[in-house]
């Protein structure tokens, strides 16, 4: 009888693409992917520790899969695996801690532990990059890691402790990931890592490699996942007229205050943030920009709150994601002083998600009577088929067919309700195989 192995990501995109690629490990070797509240022989939790959520959500994850443990094998992996290596190694109820530069030899260590062999997972091979290809019926997109670590050192941030120095991933093997991806049918390749605007490999730059995958053959398009302003070249937004890369960015603000901006060591002014979406929007209106803003960081008075509350409603983000600022051990702001208390960041958090909800209703009314070309995901029993259009906004539609992944040009009606979340929903103009 098969193993059968369960696996829980927290946090990032990177470590979706890494527990994806795990996943496609397992299962070409066999084990059955049961859910992680089901029986398992094998429990992976793939933890974050970018915040204290993060951290109490992997704590939890890890304590769920020990109760259930009876002789399953527990391995924890991810950014916590470095955190608090020695805590977790301390514990004999986890059997593996697995650091995210040997990550991808979990199923190495697994398969050997079944065979009655202990490997240390220290002396497993360390790559950032050797991930496997997922399986195409996990996903629509396919996700491709370009590059790892960060050297910006914002002083909030435990990410350069955790996932080390930036590295980029060679220019040939994205290119040849990506054309691997698309010839297995994958129809959206999404760009990932930790601060990809930094990508730089033998000097070819992030804006070069776009090109490069740009100029690729194949039915698909390009998404760029969560980017920092920082790295961002005049060229940019020149190289969104392109028909395959998507109008949509998830470009990290922080703060709108230049005080808090710096007192953060971030790497750029409001101005600076405002120079680059300025030119996004001049060549495409309704180019679509979402992002990340921390309430509270140590200092942040009223008046700083109010910079960024005005930042945000004036770009219009269709959607921001409000973290509220945790002291991450070892970082730089958490001996800062004024830290804020934990009130305060409630209130400022649910201001600035109000905010976001306002400008999301306003900027989705923005297409009705557009086309947008749906990626289709899923289709309901009702026939209803839904995916995403171009700028990342969730849209229906009737359709004939009851299959996915392909694409169909839709003209947006109205924007209705889809439980929690709104929907652009059209009729279909034609489709594409
Ligand atoms: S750019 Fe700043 S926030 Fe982003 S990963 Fe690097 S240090 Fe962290």
């Amino acid at each position: 009888m098969s193993k059968k192995i369960a696996f829980k990501t927290l946090g990032c995109r990177l470590n979706q693409f890494e527990t994806d690629a795990l996943l496609t490990d397992f299962y070409k070797a066999g084990y059955e992917i049961v859910g992680f509240n089901d029986r398992a022989d094998v429990y992976v939790i793939n933890t974050c520790t970018v915040t204290n959520q993060g951290d109490h959500k992997s704590r939890t994850a890890i304590n769920q899969a020990v109760r259930k443990r009876g002789g399953s094998l527990v391995v924890v992996t991810g950014c916590m695996a470095t955190s608090q290596k020695a805590y977790l190694e301390g514990r004999d109820d986890i059997n593996y801690v697995v650091e995210n530069p040997c990550k991808s030899r979990i199923l190495q260590l697994v398969e050997a532990h079944f065979r009655g062999v202990i490997i240390q997972p220290e002396s497993l091979p360390h790559d950032l990059f050797d991930f496997t290809t997922a399986e195409k019926s996990f996903h629509t997109r396919s996700m491709i890691k370009i590059q790892d670590g960060c050297d910006n050192f914002c002083s909030y941030c435990i990410v350069p402790y955790v996932r080390g120095r930036a590295v980029s991933r060679p220019v040939n093997d994205v290119l040849r990931h990506i054309t691997e991806v698309t010839a297995l049918g994958f129809k959206e390749v999404v760009l990932t890592g930790v601060n990809i605007s930094r990508y730089d490999y033998n000097g070819t730059g992030f804006e070069k490699l776009i090109e490069k995958i740009l100029a690729l053959q194949g039915n698909f398009r390009l998404r760029i996942s969560s980017l920092e302003p920082d790295g961002i070249g005049d060229h940019f937004a020149d190289l969104f007229s392109h028909e395959k890369l998507c109008p949509h960015l998830h470009l990290c603000l922080q703060s709108g205050s230049d005080r808090i901006l710096e007192k953060m060591k971030r790497t750029n002014t409001v101005r600076d943030y405002y120079a680059v979406i300025d030119r996004l929007l001049a060549r495409h209106p309704l180019f679509n920009l979402t992002t990340d803003v921390i309430v509270g960081f140590p200092g942040e008075t009223d008046s700083d709150f109010e910079e960024t509350c005005r930042v945000v409603k004036d770009i219009g983000f269709s959607h921001v994601h409000t973290f509220k600022f945790s002291v991450r051990k070892g970082t730089k702001a958490e001996k800062m002083p004024d830290q804020i208390g934990e009130n305060v960041k409630k209130q400022r958090s649910e201001i600035i998600r109000n905010i976001s909800e306002e400008n999301r209703k306003k900027y989705y009314t923005r297409f009705i009577g557009e086309k947008q070309t749906v990626l289709v995901e899923k289709v309901t029993r009702q026939g209803l088929a839904r995916g995403y259009g171009e700028h990342y906004l969730p849209v229906e539609f009737r359709s004939g067919r009851t299959e996915h992944n392909y694409f169909a040009q839709v003209q947006v009606r109205a924007v209705v309700s889809g439980g929690k979340h709104l929907v652009l929903r059209g009729c279909i103009v034609c489709r594409d195989n």
